[in-house]
């Protein structure tokens, strides 16, 4: 059997009290109808974390936090649903049902079997390279400029220049093959039996998830004739690279304290700057920054500043730097490493405090790209006529974006003149054009007023997160929204894939906050979940906020498909061409501009 059964876990839940359960872990204190405590998932200076008896959720509103009795035990404790389930199940003396057994993830193993092999390897690694055999890796080490605390803190290890050193000590361990393949520690041999180690003379970095738990490796080749200079783990049932920031475990406090997150590419892009007292960097693994990524940063900061180095700030990401700030999930700046140099070798040389000035300096991420197009232009000798060109090409850029498309009118009107400051252009004269370029390219989605007096929600909200709001807190209204709308009319990815299993609760008439949080496919979205919720019981006048929200919704569907039929949707081909042309600049040549 793979999971509890959910009657099972219902069952738990409802014999659980959060207040109690939460209360054993932390001070609380009566306000109002809720609790309140410190929070135990961020450095809390003042009482952050409101725990609801009515709706049986906790939620801390300076990180993020929150969720349901499982999800407070599985973040306290650092365990898996199931394993919080049968926690939970322990305590108040629910026997588990009989065929249960752990969830597996490969050939009969749990993703805690799986663990327990990345835990031993990050121990392993790290014992190896103190051993004589390790001494070159650790010169290394040290030649990068890695201190021995940096080493410690951040666990970095060595696997030595043998194709079974980790099998055999694996299997000493006691782990079987199956295991450390899976975890992605050995290979099977091609075509013949046996295994072999998969990192072989390397410098080791763990990569840990949010809990700080080790679930896979980073490794750096220490022979120069080695083809692939850094090798991850390969992805599986531990390691999702799209999920997963290499540094967030290490970075967390700082991040939530310095409200800001700092991206970058590279292990020692992270550590370096670590060592020299900037300590809210995280790194991607190898793959652009996802929506994953930004949904899991946004819970303990509301501001990114992406680190590109001069060489490699190529137009796809600047695109999705501009994406990003545009859909105004978190504030986005970019700062720039001068050329040559990478965060690492940058806080090196120039120290801790020359890397946060950059960081403080970074323009957000409109500006960044537009200073990159108006450099180009000026380097290529642009004059008058150019720069109105250029205009242009800048507000289609904005315009095209799909995340303009989703974003309202206040704010639109807010870029506008953003834009007019950046451009040094009259603010209506920006805002025609946008308009203009934006009638090309798609409908306009503005939201129509009220039709009696005074809006319930202010056009700046979106209405499909209202909707999502009013129904987790007041569920009895299902049938009014889906009599109207249905999860195909969601845009935003995230809250259209909560709508959709929304909806088939409702249709069943078990919608209820607690039925959701109580499914472990939902886990990911449990503070997005409580969040919500919470706003809807702020929000009350639920008929009417629903109502208009829904008309909303409605009113975007039908312009869309009216100016559809007018004038379509701006092809792909102008859009690549935009790219190519954004590519072809050379940011090297950037003069400062103002
Ligand atoms: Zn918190």
């Amino acid at each position: 059997m793979a999971r509890f059964p959910e009657m099972f876990i219902q069952q738990v839940l409802q014999a659980t009290d959060i207040v109690e359960l939460v209360g054993q872990y932390v001070a609380l204190k009566h306000k109002g109808r809720e609790f309140v405590g410190l929070c135990p998932f961020h450095e809390d200076k003042n009482p952050s974390m409101y725990v609801s008896p009515g709706k049986q959720i906790y939620k801390c509103f300076a990180c993020g936090a929150g969720g349901n009795a499982a999800q407070f035990l599985m973040g306290y404790e650092k365990l898996s649903f199931p394993e919080a389930i049968r926690r939970l199940a322990e305590r108040v003396n629910i026997p588990l049902p009989k065929d249960y057994a752990p969830e597996t993830v490969a050939d009969g193993m749990s993703k805690n079997d799986l663990a327990a092999v990345t835990e031993f390897a990050g121990g392993y690694f790290q014992r190896q390279l103190r051993e004589p055999a390790g001494r070159d890796a650790l010169g290394y080490a040290h030649s990068r400029g890695l201190s021995d605390e940096t080493i410690e803190r951040f666990g970095v290890g060595y696997a030595c220049d043998s194709w079974e050193a980790f099998l055999s000590a694996g299997r000493r361990k006691g782990f079987s093959e199956e295991q450390m393949v899976a975890a992605g520690l050995v290979r099977r041999r091609e075509g013949k039996s046996g295994c072999y180690d998969y990192f072989r003379q390397r410098l080791m970095f763990p990569i840990r998830d949010v809990t700080g738990r080790v679930v896979a490796f980073g490794g750096r080749a220490l022979a120069a004739d080695e083809r692939a200079k850094y090798l991850n783990s390969p992805e599986g049932a531990l390691f999702d690279k799209s999920s997963l920031l290499y540094g967030l475990a290490e970075a967390r406090e700082s991040i939530v304290q310095r409200r800001q997150a700092v991206v970058v590419e590279g292990y020692l892009d992270v550590i370096l700057p670590h060592q020299t007292g900037v300590t809210n960097v995280v790194a991607t693994l190898g793959t652009a920054l996802t929506e994953g990524h930004v949904r899991l940063l946004g819970r303990y900061a509301p501001e990114v500043v992406l680190v590109f180095d001069a060489d490699q700030a190529g137009a796809a990401a600047a695109q999705r730097a501009l994406e990003l700030f545009l859909a105004q999930r978190m504030h986005v700046r970019v700062a720039t490493i001068p050329a040559g140099k990478d965060p690492c070798d940058f806080s090196l040389a120039e120290g801790g405090e020359a890397f946060q000035a950059l960081i403080d300096q970074a323009p957000d991420a409109l500006q960044y790209v537009w200073d990159r197009q108006f450099a180009a232009c000026l380097s290529a000798g642009g004059n008058l006529a150019e720069r109105n060109r250029l205009m242009e090409e800048f507000l289609t850029l904005v315009v095209a974006s799909g995340a303009y498309g989703a974003i309202d009118e206040i704010r639109r009107q807010s870029l506008a003149q953003h834009i007019a400051h950046l451009l040094n252009a009259p603010a209506a004269e920006v805002q025609q054009q946008m308009r203009r370029l934006g009638r090309k390219i798609r409908p306009d989605r503005s939201a129509r007023p009220a039709a009696d007096g005074r809006a319930a929600i202010g056009v700046t909200t979106n209405p499909e997160r209202v909707v999502l709001e009013v129904l987790l807190d007041e569920p009895e209204l299902f049938d009014q929204a889906a009599e109207r709308i249905d999860p195909a009319d969601f845009q935003d990815a995230m809250l259209q894939r909560l709508a959709e299993r929304i909806w088939p609760l409702g249709t069943d008439g078990r919608l209820a906050l607690e039925e959701l949080l109580a499914d472990e496919e939902m886990v990911g979205y449990a503070p997005t979940l409580t969040e919500l919720s919470l706003a809807g019981q702020r929000r009350g006048n639920h008929h009417r906020t629903l109502q208009e929200a829904v008309d909303r919704i409605l009113h975007r569907k039908e312009t869309h498909s009216v100016q559809e039929l007018k004038t379509g949707p701006l092809d792909d081909e102008s859009l690549r061409e935009l790219h190519a042309r954004f590519q072809r600049s050379d940011p090297r040549k950037r003069p400062k501009i103002q």
